[in-house]
């Protein structure tokens, strides 16, 4: 079991907490800095990570405007913002890498990140999908609100970065492995460090990371590396189950993918004693046990929320019954988008940014569905149209075609870099 040790009180949220993790076997040790969101939110701080290894590491500055936090939690622990000499970002949201700009001008650090990350940083991802917001009634005033001018200004600032380290799968260097889990973002890494699994927001404790959406592939392929063009494996609620399949087979402790349906059940296994080894450099990171250190609600409301791997499995799980809920409201009669929406979240308030993220999440549970065969509308591209109803097709195809996707391709793995 992961030992927290609290260095620093923050809220009860976490903000501004420093945290001491210590892996259980290993005993490697990291710190976690609670960098409060600048807005109103009930995610919680995003927890970035400081790492001793080759060199001096941040995973996650946070979001701009709370730069002065992770400088201030950075002291605390002795270091100060220059000694910083490498910042990784799980992915390019703005709660995890909006800081970027300054910290990299302040500390002069290197910036690593996935390499879709670095084709995405010219692009307004906003303006880019206006097209298809368009169609959908109700939306307007999201578009017009505050959490979109976060993000356009968030976009504005990604320009002026550059990428120093273009991530690939499998790169390994020094103690940290990365790999390559797109789906809640087309650029999503989660990163080794002994029995340690940085997750950023692919594996979330409490809560379950957002699913992207298929049809953003259609609109950013030509600005994608090579590699990513022809077929989407990156975008939407599959990839992300991909990706998650993996992770979740990545645990030596874990059922198969294929019992992927199976409810977490080897979270108490006990400790494999094979991974108290010293691990040889040159071999890959032995696997058994591993910790999750997610980018949000590691800690919330005052308690831990320590999770291994397995939670992967349970997300998968999470998505197969929200599959089951939406075909359920179908097998009732044809609905058009917005109203399966509002009836599938009918227990929630879908203001603003919330109906934008209820909205998407379930285009990307229909996206599978349709694939799946389970439903129709009359093309494709009509799921978004205003007057276009779903049908159930009397099938239930989608149980067996999630927990028998593959798990998301490993690639020839990176070497490692001297
Ligand atoms: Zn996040």
């Amino acid at each position: 079991m992961l030992e927290p040790e609290i260095l620093k009180q923050g809220d009860e949220s976490g903000n501004r907490m420093i945290i001491k993790y210590t892996a259980p076997a290993s005993g490697a040790a990291v710190w976690a800095l609670g960098i409060p969101q600048a807005w109103e939110t009930p995610l919680g701080p995003t927890w970035c990570y400081l790492v001793e290894d080759e060199q001096l590491t941040v995973i996650d500055p946070g979001c701009h405007g709370s730069e002065q936090h992770l400088s201030e939690g950075l002291e605390y622990l002795g270091y100060s913002l220059n000694a910083v000499q490498r910042i990784v970002v799980t992915h390019g949201h703005m709660d995890h890498d909006g800081g970027c700009l300054s910290v990299v001008k302040a500390s002069g650090a290197e910036l690593w990140a996935h390499e879709i990350y670095g084709s995405l940083l010219l692009e307004d991802r906003w303006e880019r999908e206006t097209s298809w917001r368009q169609q959908i009634t109700g939306f307007q005033a999201f578009e017009n609100s505050e959490t979109v001018e976060r993000v356009k200004e968030h976009h504005h600032r990604s320009r002026q970065l550059t990428l120093d380290r273009k991530v690939t799968d499998g790169l390994r260097s020094g103690n940290l492995t990365y790999y390559y889990t797109p789906g809640h973002s087309p650029d999503e890494l989660c990163i080794q460090f002994h029995n340690l699994m940085f997750t950023g927001d692919h594996i979330l404790p409490q809560i379950t990371p957002h699913p992207s959406v298929a049809r953003s592939h259609a609109t950013f392929r030509s600005s994608l590396p090579q590699p990513y063009r022809t077929t989407n494996h990156i975008y939407g609620l599959k990839a992300m189950l991909r990706s998650l399949l993996r992770v979740a087979a990545m645990n030596t402790t874990n059922p198969p993918p294929n019992n992927a349906n199976t409810t977490a059940m080897h979270a108490n296994h006990p400790p494999n004693n094979a991974n108290t080894a010293a691990r040889n450099p040159s071999q890959p990171p032995n696997n058994a046990n591993i910790a999750v250190l997610p980018a949000h609600r590691a800690y919330y409301r005052g308690q831990f929320n320590l999770v291994g791997l397995e939670r992967a499995t349970e997300i998968v799980q999470h998505h197969i019954t929200r599959c089951h809920d939406l075909l359920n409201i179908l097998k009732q009669g044809p609905r058009d988008l917005v109203s399966l929406t509002r009836d599938h979240f009918s227990h929630r308030e879908l203001a603003d940014s919330n109906f934008f993220l209820a909205l998407t999440e379930v285009i990307s549970h229909l996206e599978l569905l349709q694939e799946t065969g389970d439903i129709t509308t009359t093309t494709p591209q009509a799921l978004l149209q205003p007057n276009n109803k779903i049908h159930w097709n009397g099938t239930e195809s989608f149980p067996n075609f999630i927990t028998n996707l593959a798990p998301q391709p490993t690639t020839t793995p990176h070497p490692p870099i001297p």
